[in-house]
């Protein structure tokens, strides 16, 4: 990876919570001076490379990627996600966006509708938005707990540790059993969210996007913002470390994530895998009956 992106992550990746603060990130960060101009060619150069190596995570089979995004409304999860995986093969890769939950996942544990949909070995999965809202949004709207369907004597003060406990210990076992987890939180100003909010509703094409709820949520900004930090100073780790993307600057945000997820592949010193001698005895013979198969279909002519 280019050195520059290498060096660029280090700022953003947090891999121990407790001294986390969302203050000290500033969402206009945009790498300093002179990176726009180059950053069109890195972002293709990091894009090309993960293609590449995405084939062998396919090829080779033994590991999953689990990325998870999450953001407040209009930070561009979605064309974040387009732009940096758009060359990936489709085979290798599966997005599912969480709203809220159904019924049938509502009879679940909070685990259970994101577990249904985690990448198979070999393959890449994307999360727009994942269990986390089980401490984001859950924990802003308390009473959304009460649909959850839960016994009053689970629901106690410490449901948010608890919570916290097992999405931790959940990374933990995804870890140990090859899915290495990384999440992203798209970290927008509130005078952004303004911005893209306004142009959902002045840009017909982009309507469809509307919701007078994300006013709504709007309204709790700061409240987000505590609760965001809390989940992030609580689940970061290096073995599922955050990464806190500044997020008024499309580019600068695509090529975090790209940077984020080729360093990732790059950990895993994947290669293709090598045949054993029982497969290159059998390729050898079907090499020879291939090239006597041709000689014989030109002598028939
Ligand atoms: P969007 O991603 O804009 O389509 O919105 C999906 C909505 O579903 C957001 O407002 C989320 O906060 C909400 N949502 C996602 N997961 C949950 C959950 N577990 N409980 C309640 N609301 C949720
Ligand atoms: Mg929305």
């Amino acid at each position: 990876m280019a050195a520059r992106v290498a060096d660029l992550l280090k700022r953003h990746r947090v891999t121990h919570g407790a001294k986390f603060r969302l203050a000290d990130c500033d969402p206009d960060d945009d790498g300093g001076a002179h990176l726009k101009t180059q950053a069109d060619d890195l972002l293709a150069q990091t894009v090309e490379q993960i293609r590449a190596l995405q084939e062998m995570l396919y090829a080779e089979d033994l590991w999953a990627l689990l990325l998870i995004f999450q953001a407040m409304d209009a930070a561009g999860k979605d064309s974040a996600i387009k732009h940096v995986l758009s060359c990936v093969n489709p085979h290798g890769v599966s997005v599912h966006s969480f709203k809220v939950p159904s019924p049938e996942e509502l009879d679940h544990d909070y685990l259970w509708r994101t577990t249904c949909r985690l990448p198979e070995r070999g393959k890449i999965g994307i999360f727009s938005r994942s269990y986390y809202e089980e401490v984001l949004v859950v924990r802003v709207h308390p009473e959304i707990l009460k649909s959850q369907r839960l016994a009053p004597e689970l629901v106690t003060k410490r449901i948010w540790q608890e919570r916290y406990e097992d999405i931790r210990n959940f990374e933990r076992y995804l870890c140990r059993n090859g899915t290495l987890v990384r999440k992203f939180y798209l970290n927008m100003s509130e005078e952004e969210q303004r911005k893209q909010l306004l142009e959902r509703i002045d840009e017909p094409e982009k309507n469809w996007k509307f919701s007078a709820r994300d006013l709504e949520e709007r309204a709790l900004w700061k409240t987000y913002r505590r609760v965001y930090e809390d989940a992030i100073r609580e689940t970061a780790r290096p073995d599922a470390p955050w990464y806190v993307v500044p997020a008024d600057k499309k580019w600068y945000a695509r090529l975090i994530i790209a940077g984020a997820i080729l360093e990732t592949l790059e950990s895993l010193n994947l290669r293709y895998p090598t045949p054993d001698p029982t497969l290159r005895r059998e390729m050898a013979q079907a090499r020879r009956r291939l090239l006597a198969d041709r000689r014989g279909r030109h002598s028939r002519r």
